[in-house]
């Protein structure tokens, strides 16, 4: 086995606590969760009293200045519970980065205090009907009007959709331009013109309210344009999504290596043939190779942690290793069903939904195929 070098003594402490409040306030409730389409607003105030959420903002914004590395535990707990239903990473290590980031004093000061304790949530608007993959193609548009920029549009599959009350919306301040003319905006859920649509019926995650986002006429505040100036947004999204294919890379490594081993008590445990599952060669074998494909995948996943701690994770990088260990995940999930029998095909069993929740991980973040663009284009 390779031990994990870059947790210490007070991360695995924090690691722990976390796993506790978990066990206590998210497992029980998860399944009721699935059918409600969304968690609960008391878990998110439990989570931010404890300080659960947005542990990396500096104290005077209301979190306690700790480095990515709390940031990484909290995300690899959730998904090794199968937890999928929350949606803390991109509250707290997608959406408040940005503005902690590129905000004025003022956003910071008003809105990262209130991220921190679970007040508001957070969401990011880039995807459109028309639009994923080639976010050049947002159609959605925010036009000056004096002290305004007024914005129309539509956006989908917007995670923490349902719940959210500030989002970072993708918008073109000069819908002539691709590129240079897109911005990005702090909005807020409850101003006029700002409408939610359907919380989304998906394959898995189905804890995780995933939504439809309307903009008729919404007047921003020019205060409320991310950077001060217009025409930054690409520029800050490509400067954010490393981080953000790392924190999937982070998940799928930790759902992997829990699937395995619910896996292996499974086959441990299942008769036939008069044997124990994990006596026949298949299994074994089949056990042996995911150890060691997720085995290097938790290595090459920490160095990258390592050197996004160091500021030095590039993007090709940061994509090659969300297309390695999603894959891998898919993989690992598909295998864990296939071993687990009928059993594994039934929602009650972990296997089950881990399987329908890995999916998605090959789609967003940046689908595995523009990962291999990226990749490709740095040769
Ligand atoms: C559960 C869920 C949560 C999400 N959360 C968010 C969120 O919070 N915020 C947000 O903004 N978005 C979110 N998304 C959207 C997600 O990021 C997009 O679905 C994703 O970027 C793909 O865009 P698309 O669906 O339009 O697919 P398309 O871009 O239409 O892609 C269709 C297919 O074409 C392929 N393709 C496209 N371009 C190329 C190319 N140049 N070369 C090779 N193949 C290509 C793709 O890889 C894919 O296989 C979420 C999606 C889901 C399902």
């Amino acid at each position: 086995m390779i031990p994990r070098t870059l947790f210490d003594a007070d991360l695995d402490g924090f690691r722990d606590s976390v796993r506790r409040f978990l066990e206590q306030e998210a497992t029980p409730h998860h399944a009721q969760w699935e059918k409600d389409g969304q968690v609960s607003r008391e878990l998110w105030e439990k989570a931010g009293a404890l300080g659960f959420l947005c542990p990396m903002l500096p104290e005077e914004y209301g979190g306690v200045g700790a480095d990515f590395r709390y940031s990484a535990v909290i995300m690899e707990e959730v998904s090794r519970a199968g937890l999928s239903g929350i949606g803390w990473t991109l509250h707290s290590d997608i959406v408040a980065p940005y503005i902690l980031n590129y905000g004025s004093e003022a956003q910071k000061k008003h809105y990262l205090p209130r991220l921190a304790t679970g007040e508001m949530i957070g969401a990011i608007a880039m995807t459109e009907p028309g639009a994923g993959s080639d976010l050049q193609g947002v159609k959605s548009n925010a036009i000056k009007q004096g002290d305004h920029y007024v914005l129309n549009g539509s956006k989908t599959f917007i995670t923490n959709g349902q719940m959210a009350d500030l989002v970072i919306v993708v918008a073109k301040t000069d819908p002539k331009e691709g590129a240079k003319g897109t911005s990005l905006f702090l909005v807020e859920a409850a101003w006029e013109g700002f409408e939610k649509g359907q919380n989304l019926n998906k394959v898995g995650m189905k804890a995780q309210d995933t939504s439809e986002l309307f903009f008729q006429d919404v007047r921003i505040p020019v205060t409320h344009l991310l950077g001060g100036r217009e025409g930054q947004g690409f520029f800050q999204l490509m400067q954010e999504l490393p981080a953000e294919r790392l924190q999937v890379a982070l998940t799928a490594v930790a759902a992997a290596e829990a699937a395995w081993g619910w896996t292996l008590d499974y086959v441990k445990d299942r008769k036939a043939f008069g044997k124990p599952v994990i006596a026949f060669q298949n299994t074994r074998f089949k056990m042996a190779e995911m150890k060691a494909e997720i085995t290097a995948a938790r290595v090459f996943t920490d160095r990258c942690l390592e050197l996004h701690l160091e500021r030095k994770l590039d993007i090709p990088t940061a994509a090659m290793l969300k297309q390695l260990t999603t894959d891998l995940q898919c993989k690992v999930m598909d295998e864990c069903v296939q071993l687990h029998g009928g059993y594994g095909y039934m929602w009650e069993y972990p296997i089950a939904r881990a399987w329908a929740d890995s999916r998605v991980q090959r789609i967003y973040a940046g689908t595995n195929e523009i990962m291999k663009e990226i990749v490709a284009r740095s040769f």
